[in-house]
């Protein structure tokens, strides 16, 4: 059965911006785009957008209730205790509960799909229960490859009833700073997608290439130091590619983004992120010049402050325009494009999603704009990026079904669940002291 939703401006991404527009869902998937003079009205939504879901190319939706945990802490040893330490309070059940409420905020966001690292597997049974399509990278860490890989097959089998099409798996490398490149070789051997963290810092990169500077003294912790770079050693090995998205890659030289091209790897940009940990502030410009298939994530609020997906394409366009010192290096245009369809390429997805075009999946978010500052229209694609919000989506849509409606989440059991979890992990006071305020 056919289905028409129309409003003042769809946003297809690929194609101009079309004026009192509608899209035709038919079987999950778009059966059309055009006018509502040409489609029909259906359902309409005035002073309101309809774009492609956003894709959050790197999230961590099991750690939806870290807000503030481990926030100005200067010193990595205790950030990563203070984690372990608390996630280490809280069972499975408290996992998905959590994983839940992530999924919830992301949908409520107008997120349609995410690319989630998952220590434990409970992203995947919380998308499959809320509809949120993900590719569920499952974590391994360590040098020991047989017990890394024993690791992954439990949490694969854990959580095997929520895969589907619309739920994949994948496997996550965590860095490499923290897996030996024996198991990138065998996690690459497993032919699924692969989510890694690159480049994130000037610390990493510094003890990666000497086993000096600030994480220096961690080496217990840490994989051995290959003398090179995340990006060189993958390069070398192999184990970058169109199958791969590298979350951050903030510190990169000129040879690494034309590695990161010339492999077709995905990366996914956090700008949040990245600025609340004092990474510093990704080269966007280079890396999109560089043809590079650039993404959007929100990393986790055990960084950035939350899944809010508008905040984060807001971000993207500020850090990028403060670090070229240019307004014009990134329209607000080009970065909901990096939302949508660059995150669905950085993910291997861009057949079937990112972009409203006839036979792809039917994943989308209606915003209303009603009352904001940037109404009557001027730039659609302006006004959703500087004036949109969770509070703005209407509705979200995955395989053409409501997954979200304003008001319809129940929020009350979704925070309870994940609270409880929260209180679990605060319930005990932290190793060390939290975040001292620095010289
Ligand atoms: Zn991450």
């Amino acid at each position: 059965m056919n289905r028409v939703l129309s409003a003042e401006w769809v946003l297809p991404i690929e194609g101009p911006p079309i004026e009192a527009g509608a899209v035709v869902i038919e079987d999950g998937r778009i059966a059309a785009v055009g006018t509502a003079g040409d489609l029909g009205e259906g359902t309409r939504y005035d002073d309101a957008v309809i774009v492609p879901g956003f894709v959050n190319a790197h999230s961590h939706l099991e750690y939806a209730v870290y807000g503030g945990f481990g926030d100005g802490l200067g010193d990595f040893a205790q950030w990563i205790a203070l984690h372990i330490q608390r996630k280490a309070r809280i069972g499975w059940d408290e996992y998905v509960d959590v994983a839940k409420l992530g999924a919830a905020q992301c949908l409520a966001s107008g997120v349609t799909t995410v690319g989630d690292c998952s220590y434990s597997g409970a992203t995947a049974v919380a998308c499959a229960e809320l509809g949120l399509r993900a590719t569920v990278y499952l974590e391994v860490f360590g040098s020991d490859s047989a017990q890394a890989l024993e690791h992954f097959a439990a949490i694969r089998d854990r959580a095997a009833d929520a895969f589907s099409t619309r739920v994949r798996p994948g496997v996550s490398p965590h860095a490499p700073y923290s897996v030996s490149i024996e198991l990138y070789d065998a996690c690459a051997d497993l032919g699924l997608p692969i989510a890694t963290h690159i480049s994130e810092s000037p610390a990493e990169v510094a003890y990666l290439l000497t086993g000096a500077g600030a994480w220096g003294g961690y080496k217990d912790l840490l994989v051995a130091p290959p003398g090179k770079t995340g990006t060189h050693l993958l390069a070398e090995h192999d184990l970058l590619g169109p199958n791969v998205v590298a979350a951050h890659c903030v510190v990169l030289d000129e040879d690494e983004i034309g590695l990161l091209a010339s492999t077709n790897t995905g990366v996914a940009h956090c700008p949040r992120s990245n600025a609340a940990l004092g990474c510093g502030v990704a080269p966007l410009a280079e890396l999109r010049a560089a043809g590079v298939r650039v993404g959007v994530g929100t990393d986790s609020p055990a960084s950035a402050p939350s899944f809010d997906f508008f905040e984060e394409l807001r971000s993207v366009v500020l850090s990028a325009r403060a670090r070229a010192a240019r307004p014009d290096v990134l329209s607000a245009c080009e970065a909901l494009e990096l939302g949508t369809l660059g995150s669905a390429r950085a993910l291997g997805l861009d057949g079937e999603i990112g972009s409203l075009v006839q036979g792809k999946r039917a994943d989308l978010a209606i915003v209303s704009l009603e009352g904001s500052s940037y109404l009557p229209w001027e730039d659609p694609a302006g006004a959703l990026v500087f004036g949109g919000s969770p509070d703005r989506v209407i509705a979200t849509y995955v395989d053409g079904e409501a997954r979200y409606e304003k008001g319809g989440m129940d929020w009350q059991e979704l925070t309870a669940a994940a609270h409880s979890a929260r209180r679990a992990m605060l319930a005990q006071p932290a190793a060390r002291p939290v975040a001292a305020p620095r010289a």
